[in-house]
């Protein structure tokens, strides 16, 4: 808001009543009073959709088709002498966390390890729609499941206790893949594809298909993206969340550190707006 001091009121009036019309958005994100609580109500809609929308379940579904589709078809065709696996993530692409982010709002603080570890080691998430039904008939064909997350080796036995209490198949240490050092996934990717023949990438993240989206600008994020065009539902299979992921990483540049106020303005800037 630009706040002028002329002495005449009616003046006054009328400059702070244009600023908030014309400036209202700066307004809010310059606001030294916003805060994470603030920050945090940005969830409201995403965490809104993640549980209620059956357009949402119907993606998810519409997801593990297209995963089974494209698994029937690589082993329809598929001649190498390594046995088949899949890599898939946990968060958002098995398991629903929508809870923990439902928590965070009206708190004013965000995610963090501290609430992170006790909501891993409660083993509540929730199967994605679909999910348990696709691994039980990965299973049958005889494919190995390998479950690479970035969820930290503190969160092991809850993790594990979680996916077997929900019936996920291959939930060993073999198979359980956390982090470990890097959150970069390509070293246990490696891992997996030095013995097995990988058939399909499953998650939400695009970080969970190749390093090469990882810690990049949004434009570059786009530009890697469309480089790998073909890949997007026949090898990598994407889930949507919308509440969380490398794209708010990119939105704020990496800048984690930022204020709630900085980062609500980040997010705003990046709107592509209706230039009326
Ligand atoms: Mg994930």
């Amino acid at each position: 808001m630009i706040r002028l001091k002329i002495e005449t009121s009616g003046l006054i009036v009328t400059i702070l009543a244009i600023g908030l019309l014309t400036f209202s958005t700066p307004v809010l994100a310059k606001s030294p009073n916003y805060t994470t609580k603030d920050l945090n109500e940005q969830l409201v809609m995403a965490t809104v959709w993640m549980q209620t929308s059956a357009e949402y379940r119907a993606l998810c579904y519409q997801a593990f088709n297209v995963a089974k589709m494209n698994l029937d078809n690589f082993l329809a065709n598929y001649k190498g002498s390594k046995p088949v696996a899949i890599i898939a993530d946990a968060d958002e692409t098995l398991i629903d966390n929508s809870a923990y982010e439902a928590w965070l709002i009206g708190k004013d603080f965000g995610y963090s390890s501290k609430t992170w570890t006790p909501w891993m080691q409660a083993a509540e998430a929730l199967a994605i729609p679909g999910a348990v039904e696709f691994l039980q008939y990965v299973k049958s064909k005889g494919v190995e499941t390998f479950y690479v997350t970035n969820r930290k080796m503190v969160g092991y036995d809850g993790t594990k206790k979680n996916l077997a209490a929900l019936g996920f198949p291959d939930v060993d240490k073999k198979h359980l893949l956390l982090r470990t050092k890097s959150s970069d996934k390509q070293a246990r990717r490696d891992i997996v594809l030095k013995d097995y023949a990988v058939a399909l990438y499953l998650g939400d993240n695009l970080n969970d298909f190749e390093s090469a989206f990882a810690k990049k600008p949004i434009d570059g994020r786009f530009a890697e993206t469309d480089r790998a065009k073909d890949l997007w539902g026949t090898k990598y299979i994407v889930f949507p969340n919308p509440t969380y992921g490398e794209w708010e990483a990119a939105v704020i540049e990496g800048n984690w550190g930022a204020s709630a106020a900085e980062k609500n303005k980040m997010r705003k800037d990046s709107l592509r707006v209706w230039d009326r």
